[in-house]
């Protein structure tokens, strides 16, 4: 889906290129931002279709700010994805209730993080903001 504009939040250079390389060849725009504070900000700057979160970061986690953006009304609508090294047994049910949409998992297998996307911002996929 060409020109929607999605946000990475990533600490890890190498994995933030990848997400880059791979979501900037299937025409989306990008914003970055590779901690907490510059997210939020990036939000409001840039009003993003769509976020890739990533939950370890430095300072406070993805599952923090993605709480932080939940108490704002306008951000309902956006869809926040979480990147997780953590894809256990009933996890998906612990990101729908901290307000993301959806997760993928680490190590990331591209074609099911596109698919993802594309379900989301395709509106495929019920919204669970
Ligand atoms: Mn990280």
């Amino acid at each position: 889906m060409a020109g929607k504009k999605i946000l990475i939040v990533e600490d890890n250079e190498q994995n933030m290129e990848l997400f880059r390389d791979l979501l900037t060849s299937k025409g989306y725009v990008i914003v970055e931002a590779t901690d907490g504070e510059t997210a939020i900000d990036k939000v409001y700057k840039e009003r993003p279709d769509l976020i890739l979160m990533d939950i370890q970061l430095p300072k406070f986690d993805g599952a923090e700010i993605t709480r932080r953006l939940r108490e704002d009304s306008s951000i309902d609508t956006t869809i926040i994805i979480a990147i997780t090294a953590h894809a256990m047994k009933g996890d998906k049910e612990t990101f729908l209730k901290s307000g993301f949409n959806d997760y993928v998992s680490k190590p990331i297998n591209i074609s099911s993080l596109l698919q993802t996307i594309e379900n989301h911002l395709h509106g495929s996929v019920s919204r669970k903001s």
